[in-house]
């Protein structure tokens, strides 16, 4: 077979290290801005409010109202502050939730991001942005969104809690193993894919054992760039979808979603897309999505959608849902089939 591939690499510069964290008031410098304002979430008001001190006079001011899935109310509320500020750049400080802040306020102002990542999420490395108005979310792709400047700094992870790196890395090893069927793969974004996938299976079970693990830590957060990379690059399929389905319209929570839909979705695209998914295989062991359920439970990841208060009517509606408007996917897809993944979701079953 001749290969064939378009590519184009991101434009974001990517700073990563112990400590990076000291280097923002020289990128805001370096960026040519003057006037940062500290974007974060309610819980990590006070990381924010040390950071913008730490930056000194090119610190504007803190908003640290930012929240899951970027209401456009909050985004208003943080862009009358960015008028009153006269901020020209802003500084994200947080995980996905802050950074779709940061993006929402770049989409409407064009103004540069900085961000510090201090989950796995990897919508720091994307130019997409998810937002909610009326209880509906939708998703915009533009080049302005992606964040312009990423700084990694493995120290701000120490702290989070193993449950939540747990989800948080199985989410962005999601955005991998959906990479590696992507319609629109190219060399590049398989590479990344298959580093990102390996750098977590290496650094999650060590969490677990370790939470402070300096090793460990770095480990997971380059496979947090990794993996978050080739979600910026490449098409998504089943597997987001699904999850954006079940997030928007049942409100489960984002990562943990994820981390319980994941096998379930590789296996049903494993037979059809086994060369792409071989990695997965290896990486795992056995097969693909029982490689998958079996390292998610030995981390101690949750298992089942009923866990979450999904009930089995909720499962019929969400299936209807995820099949209303066709996309791509490696294995065709119908309700009955997306309604029986659901079920062993549900039932938090070991898929084979
Ligand atoms: P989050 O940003 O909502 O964080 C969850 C909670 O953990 C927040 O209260 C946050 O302040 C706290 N937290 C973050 N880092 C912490 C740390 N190191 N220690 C202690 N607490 C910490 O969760 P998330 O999973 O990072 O992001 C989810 C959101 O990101 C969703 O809205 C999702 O849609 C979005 N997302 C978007 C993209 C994209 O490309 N557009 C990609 C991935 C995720």
């Amino acid at each position: 077979m001749t290969r064939e591939f378009l590519y184009s690499g991101s434009p974001a510069r990517i700073v990563f290290h112990d400590g990076a964290k000291n280097s923002v008031a020289d990128w805001i410098a370096k960026s040519g801005a003057r006037r940062a304002l500290v974007l974060s979430t309610p819980h990590q008001k006070a990381d924010a409010e040390a950071l913008a001190r730490q930056i000194g006079g090119a610190a504007c001011g803190v908003f640290s109202g930012a929240a899951m899935h970027t209401p456009v109310e909050v985004t208003l509320a943080a862009m009358r502050v960015v008028e009153e500020t006269r901020a020209d750049c802003v500084v994200s400080y947080g995980g996905g939730s802050t950074t779709g802040l940061g993006k929402a306020i770049a989409y409407r102002t064009d103004l540069p991001q900085i961000v510090v990542p201090t989950t796995y999420a990897g919508s720091e490395a994307t130019p997409i942005l998810g937002q909610t108005e009326g209880g509906r979310k939708t998703t915009v792709k533009a080049a302005k969104i992606l964040p312009e400047i990423v700084i990694y700094d493995p120290l701000l992870t120490h702290g989070l809690p193993v449950a939540m790196s747990v989800t948080s890395g199985l989410n962005a090893m999601a955005h991998a193993v959906e990479g590696l069927y992507a319609q629109d793969r190219n060399p590049i974004s398989t590479l990344m894919a298959i580093e990102g996938l390996r750098a977590f299976a290496r650094s999650l079970p060590k969490i677990v054992e370790n939470p402070a693990s300096g090793e460990a830590r770095s480990d997971a957060l380059y496979g947090a760039w990794l993996c978050g990379t080739v979600l910026g690059t490449v098409g998504m399929a089943l597997h987001h979808k699904v999850c954006h389905t079940l997030g928007g319209s049942f409100d489960t929570p984002h990562a943990e979603t994820h981390a319980i839909m994941l096998p379930h979705t590789a296996g049903f695209n494993a037979v059809a897309a086994s060369q792409a998914l071989a990695p997965v295989a290896e990486i795992f062991g056995g097969s693909v999505a029982g490689g998958l359920w079996d390292f998610a439970k030995a981390i101690g990841a949750p298992l089942s959608l009923r866990d979450f208060g999904l009930t089995e009517a909720d499962l019929d509606k969400a299936a209807e849902i995820a099949v209303e408007n066709p996309y791509w996917n490696p294995q065709p897809i119908d309700r009955k089939s997306i309604r029986q993944l659901l079920q062993n979701a549900w039932e938090g079953n070991r898929p084979i």
